[in-house]
């Protein structure tokens, strides 16, 4: 049971979306934006989360999207986790996403629930970073269309009364040869000691990853050690483990010695996997 009343709205528009949250606000109370909803109800039972009212923007048509238009694949922000898989749209991204909780569980967790979910893996961030998506935002403002990796760098904080209405992928690299790599600390469902996602553009490894740090990182540093053919592998390895972007976790969970120790597996099976194919 949710410990709190709140006011449930299901806008049918973009405009009304962002018209409601005004309202509330005006009112001086607070509204939260909802996708599939799993993480809000978890969250509302156990009391890390409250709010005056909930914004359930299923019923607007654009974040239902799936489909290419012109040369971007266009998904919208309600579009389940298993949708994506199933469609094969992306593998990449649906191959990652595959690996979020359980099957039944995917069928209500949603694209846009993952990007901004307030747990710090945000997997499905991985492979979209990669490629350079685009991302619809709409508020009060209007809309804008922002990098993902900018928003990232701003750790995905959108201003009030903002939320994520689509993801714009180039088409350019749904087919990229790429690999997603997820280890957790016992069963195939959990999440990431350290989860990876790597794709080869212009014969360059790209990587981001999850799980390690507080938070999912892209580094273009860390990804032009990885890419210099001047050192070992070993080598290449062990300076890009330096160049994290901050303290490995440690926790019950797994040693900050051996969330580093999969890691560097992992990169070694990325650069094996990736470095003979011509992309
Ligand atoms: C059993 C289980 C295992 C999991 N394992 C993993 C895992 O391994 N890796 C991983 O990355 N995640 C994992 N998750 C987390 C999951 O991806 C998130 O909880 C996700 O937020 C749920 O999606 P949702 O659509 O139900 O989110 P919602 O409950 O709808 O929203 C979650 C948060 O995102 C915000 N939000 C939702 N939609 C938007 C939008 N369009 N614009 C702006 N903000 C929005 C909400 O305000 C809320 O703060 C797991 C979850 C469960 C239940």
């Amino acid at each position: 049971m949710i410990p709190f009343d709140f006011e449930y709205y299901k806008p049918s528009s973009i405009a009304e979306a962002v018209q409601i949250y005004q309202t509330v606000s005006d009112r001086g109370q607070t509204a939260t934006f909802i996708s599939g909803g799993t993480e809000f109800i978890t969250f509302a039972r156990t009391n890390k989360i409250t709010t005056d009212a909930v914004i359930d923007i299923k019923g607007i048509p654009e974040c239902h999207v799936m489909e290419i238009q012109g040369d971007e694949l266009v998904i919208g922000a309600t579009v389940s986790l298993n949708k994506i898989t199933e469609s094969k749209a992306f593998p990449l991204l649906g191959e990652v996403v595959k690996k979020v909780a359980d099957h039944t569980s995917r069928n209500k967790i949603t694209i846009g629930g993952n990007l901004f979910s307030q747990l710090k893996f945000r997997e499905g961030i991985l492979s979209l970073v990669l490629a350079d998506s685009k991302v619809k935002i709409a508020g009060k403002e209007g809309e804008e269309i922002l990098f993902l990796e900018d928003l990232l760098k701003n750790k995905m904080k959108l201003k009030d009364g903002q939320f994520l209405v689509q993801i714009l992928i180039d088409k350019t690299y749904l087919d990229s040869t790429s690999i997603s790599l997820k280890k957790t600390r016992l069963s195939k469902i959990g999440y990431p000691l350290a989860s990876i996602s790597a794709l080869k553009k212009d014969s360059q490894i790209r990587v981001a990853i999850s799980g390690v740090c507080e938070y999912p990182f892209r580094s273009i540093e860390l990804e032009s050690t990885l890419n210099d053919d001047s050192k070992s592998v070993n080598d290449r390895i062990t300076q890009a483990l330096s160049q994290l972007p901050s303290a490995v976790i440690d926790n019950f969970e797994g040693s900050a010695a051996y969330r580093e120790f999969v890691l560097r597996n992992m990169l070694e099976d990325v650069i094996q996997t990736l470095k003979e194919e011509n992309a």
